[in-house]
Formats: C-alpha cells, sequence, structure tokens
C-alpha cells in the first residue's frame, strides 16, 4: 500500500548556505516547508568547509606565532602540537554550530526537516513530484508547489591512475577536504594535488601543525586566479614556512604500497619524480551535486559542466523552481549562498507586497526586483596573511584593455611599507586598485597582508556606491591601520 504524498507549499532540497534561512523567510510567510537534507544540516561550510578550516586555521596561526615568540622578545618552551587536540577544538565548534542551527529549524513551525536524498519526479495534479529515500531504507513522497534547490559541491576526482582505485578501495591515506578534517593524527608526509584556495589553506594549516607538506600544480603557479605579482608572495611565504611547491608537475600515476604512497610526477620540462607521502589529500575543484537530482524528470537541464542557469532572480528554466548557491555557478562561496537567499526572499516579498497592493486597491510604487547580476564577488583567502579580492586584478583590466580599449588606472602598494605591517612584524602582502579611468569608480581591489580579508570589504562596500575613488582618497582614516594607506595608495594611480 502506497501512502499519498504529503503536500507542502514549498520543498527546498539541500540545506547549504542559503536553505536554512530561506526555510524561515518561507515559514514567516505562512507556507509550509519540507527541507530535505541527506547528511548534516548546514551543509559544506559548517561541516567540512569554512567553519572547521577557519577554526583549524586558528590553531596553526598560535602554532606559529609561539614558534616567532622569541622575536617579539616573548620566550617560550620548546613547541608542540597536541594534533588531536586541535582537532577535538574544530569539531566541537562545527558540533556546536551544527547544533544551534538545528535547534534554529527545529523549533520553527511550519517547517519539516526530512532526512535522506531528496530527487525530483517529475509532476502530478499537485504540483512538483519528488522522492526521498530515507536513511531506514524506505522512500517519503512530497508534492509542492514550488522547489529551492541548494545542494552545493562535491570534490573533484581527476582521473590519475590508482587514484580512483585507492579511494574506491577507502584507502585512508587518499583523501579530500572530508577525510582530512576526520584524521586524528598528524600527517607526516601531507602531498597535496591541487594549489587553489583549499589546497593552499590546508598546506600551510598542516604544515603549521607539524607536517611536511608538498603542494603539487598541474599549472605553472599556484592561486592561478590572483596575479602574478600575489602568486609569488604567497609562493614566497609558503615557502619560507617550509611547504614545497612543485608547479607545472602532473600526477601521474599513484601507487599504495604498505608504507606509503608513491606519487609518479611529471615536469613540464620532461624531467620526472617520485615522492612519498603519508597522504595524499585531493583539492582539484568541485563538481555540482545536480547529476542525481532527477532535473531531467522536469524538463530542467543543467549546462555542461552541470550548474544550472538562473535569471538574475536565481529562478531557473522551470517557473517555480529556484536554484541557490553553488549550483547556480554565480558564486562558490558561503555569503554567495546567503545572498541568493537574501535576493530570493526579497522578491518575494516585493511580489508579496505587489499583490497586497492589487487587494488593498491601493496603488503603490514597486520597487526594482533585487538581482544576482548586480552584486560584485567578493571573496577571500584565508592563508596567513589573508588574501580579500574583489572585482578585477591587474591581469584581468589589461586583457580587457586589450580587448575592448577601455581604459584603467592601477595602484599597488607593497605591505612592507605600511607601517603596521611592520610593527606587527607581518610584512609579505601588496595593496593593488584597479580604477576605470573614465568613470573614475573602482573595478577592483586585491588586499594580500595582514586582515586583507576583512579590509578588502572596505574596497567592495564602497564599489557598491559607484562613487569616484577621489572620494575615498579624501577622507580621513584611523592611524596606525593598512587602511590610512589607501589615500596614499590611490594618489599613485597611473594608467595602466
Ligand atoms: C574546505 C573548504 C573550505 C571552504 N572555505 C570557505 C570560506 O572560508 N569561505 C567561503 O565563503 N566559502 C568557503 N567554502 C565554500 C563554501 O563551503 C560553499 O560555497 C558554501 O557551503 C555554499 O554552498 P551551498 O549553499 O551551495 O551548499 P552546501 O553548503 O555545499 O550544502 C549543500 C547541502 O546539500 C546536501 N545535498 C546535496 N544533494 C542532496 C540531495 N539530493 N538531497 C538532499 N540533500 C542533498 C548536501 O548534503 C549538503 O549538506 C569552502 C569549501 C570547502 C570545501
Amino acid at each position: 500500500m502506497t501512502t499519498a504524498p504529503a503536500h507542502v507549499d514549498a520543498l527546498i532540497i539541500g540545506s547549504g548556505q542559503a536553505a536554512p534561512a530561506l526555510a524561515m523567510a518561507l515559514a514567516g510567510r505562512g507556507e509550509s516547508v519540507a527541507l530535505v537534507e541527506a547528511h548534516n544540516l548546514g551543509g559544506t561550510c559548517v561541516n567540512n568547509g569554512c567553519t572547521p578550516t577557519k577554526t583549524l586555521r586558528k590553531s596553526a596561526r598560535v602554532a606559529h606565532m609561539v614558534r616567532r615568540a622569541a622575536e617579539f622578545g616573548v620566550n617560550t618552551g620548546a613547541v608542540s602540537i597536541d594534533f588531536a587536540k586541535a582537532m577535538d577544538r574544530m569539531h566541537e565548534r562545527v558540533n556546536a554550530s551544527r547544533a544551534g542551527l538545528e535547534a534554529w529549524l527545529m523549533g520553527t513551525p511550519k517547517v519539516r526537516i526530512v532526512r535522506g536524498w531528496g530527487r525530483l519526479a517529475g509532476r502530478s495534479a499537485q504540483g512538483f513530484a519528488a522522492t526521498v529515500d530515507l536513511p531506514t531504507g524506505g522512500q517519503e513522497h512530497i508534492t509542492a508547489d514550488r522547489v529551492y534547490l541548494n545542494t552545493g559541491t562535491r570534490p573533484f576526482m581527476p582521473p590519475i591512475d590508482g587514484m580512483r582505485q585507492g579511494i574506491d578501495a577507502a584507502d585512508p591515506r587518499i583523501i579530500h577536504n572530508e577525510g582530512l578534517l576526520q584524521l586524528r593524527a598528524c600527517p607526516q608526509h601531507l602531498v597535496i594535488l591541487g594549489g587553489s584556495y583549499i589546497g593552499l589553506e590546508f598546506g600551510q594549516i598542516m604544515r603549521r601543525l607539524g607536517a611536511a607538506v608538498s603542494i603539487i600544480e598541474p599549472g605553472p603557479r599556484i592561486a592561478a586566479r590572483e596575479d602574478e605579482l600575489a602568486t609569488s608572495i604567497i609562493t614566497q611565504f609558503l615557502q619560507e614556512e617550509g611547504v614545497a611547491v612543485l608547479s607545472n608537475a602532473r600526477l601521474l600515476r599513484v601507487e599504495s604500497t604498505s608504507t606509503a604512497l608513491r606519487l609518479y610526477i611529471a615536469q613540464a620540462d620532461g624531467s620526472s619524480q617520485t615522492i612519498e607521502a603519508s597522504h595524499l589529500l585531493v583539492a582539484t575543484g568541485r563538481v555540482p551535486n545536480t547529476d542525481a537530482l532527477g532535473l531531467e524528470s522536469i524538463g530542467l537541464v543543467p549546462g555542461e559542466r552541470g550548474y544550472i542557469h538562473t535569471n538574475a532572480q536565481l529562478e531557473t528554466a522551470v517557473p517555480g523552481v529556484w536554484a541557490l548557491g553553488d549550483i547556480n555557478g554565480r558564486g562558490a562561496f558561503t555569503h554567495t549562498s546567503f545572498h541568493d537567499y537574501e535576493i530570493v526572499r526579497d522578491n518575494l516579498l516585493q511580489a508579496d507586497a505587489a499583490s497586497r497592493a492589487v487587494t488593498d486597491g491601493q496603488v503603490r510604487p514597486l520597487q526594482a526586483l533585487r538581482s544576482a547580476d548586480e552584486r560584485t564577488t567578493v571573496y577571500a583567502m584565508f592563508t596567513d596573511p589573508p588574501l580579500g579580492r574583489v572585482g578585477m586584478n591587474r591581469a584581468m583590466a589589461s586583457a580587457e584593455h586589450a580587448r575592448s580599449g577601455r581604459q584603467f588606472l592601477i595602484a599597488e602598494h607593497m605591505m612592507r611599507f605600511v607601517s603596521r605591517a611592520k610593527e606587527e612584524s607581518e610584512t609579505h602582502g601588496v595593496v593593488q586598485f584597479v580604477v576605470d579611468a573614465q568613470t573614475e569608480q573602482f573595478v577592483g581591489a586585491t588586499v594580500l597582508g595582514i586582515n586583507g580579508d576583512e579590509i578588502i570589504q572596505v574596497v567592495s562596500n564602497y564599489m557598491a556606491t559607484g562613487a569616484s575613488y577621489r572620494l575615498m582618497r579624501d577622507c580621513l582614516p584611523a592611524h596606525p591601520t593598512v587602511t590610512e594607506f589607501f589615500p596614499t595608495i590611490l594618489d599613485k594611480l597611473k594608467t595602466l
């Protein structure tokens, strides 16, 4: 006997960074909501991403600063790392964060959490149909008027000889971010495949916690989305801490032996080398969780790489279905996912206001719908020092100039000339501004250096105003801060 599917106004599949707040907002509008989550509430950020890495980063930074203590006139004994304790601290933070979220969601009337793998299953007379594979083995059927997808990404596993086999065979030494966060002992030699943000953050953290670390980057340089100057600074501070960076290096094959993983690497110059690792962290990018979502059953076709195309209001090509967070390809960050939620929420509230106006017989001026097209994505990479970035960098502005002839102004100022950085003995880095020569508006900034993750938001928020750089140049900054150099740097703007 089959039971009739439960019907809800809104079905949310995946509890990423948009979903919990969206569930609350929809319930606040009086809607019944089913939120389907296959694993832990809170998604990647809380469980395997931002929260654990930034918590571990603090342990790593403390270790680093204690090792440097004598430079600051502070004498300590020999530094030793209690790796398991650092991991426990991280897990406590993750658990507390997840528990807070669970309590918040579960205490909300009209929101029902359904544990299991959700999949769309076409349409029924009641609306969209979905099936949830429950962890207990059964299935639950749900129908919904509207569907919101927030299913995030998973690690990409490149097809390298020996590696897939290793992972399929559950070789505990070949890991991605989730596996690394479960370690109880510090790896002896952690080799990281992929020199982008996740690989670099983990590389520095694990080095500081006591591992030997090598980063294998197939391309010519790590942090390749940043300018060459930024790459060279990041490479320098990682190497100074003992992280080996192998660029132009291709991992050909992984061999599991009883004592180690043997990695066969080819260099672009034709040479080859073999290195032994206790663990291999695969950090080669992420793929969207859209392939087992039953999208085809409602006629929704993702793009070539699996991302779901949306309009600026984050509606998919199928009316009544929205895609939020990493899967829409409009950002791969917690803040972009949460911002997606805010856009959807505000546009629904706007629609509510419009329909109330019709019922009241009143004419109210409608505000423009919020749009994801209008945001300029800001982000940070949490190496130490961190990198904050918004909009264009030098390389992008040069390419744009070559393509369209658009004129830019650019200024760069090395952190070693910033007094606050000198006072703190943390002088690695650079501040770079890119300005449109005609409009005088900022089009981008990079702040690599102490507090770069926070400082960048001064520029990104300022960019949202559309004001000329001259206004910022004439503002009064506090001393001694990195930001106090903004007027000095802006005075140095030159044609690119
Ligand atoms: C190691 C690491 C560090 C990171 N650090 C940062 C950082 O410092 N700052 C930052 O902004 N971003 C960071 N990110 C990225 C950030 O975690 C994501 O961009 C963010 O979580 C937004 O993801 P999302 O909302 O799209 O979904 P996610 O957070 O990925 O959540 C998706 C959820 O959907 C569930 N799900 C998927 N398919 C189904 C299904 N069919 N049925 C039911 N449930 C399903 C998954 O189990 C998961 O819980 C980091 C990522 C990683 C891996």
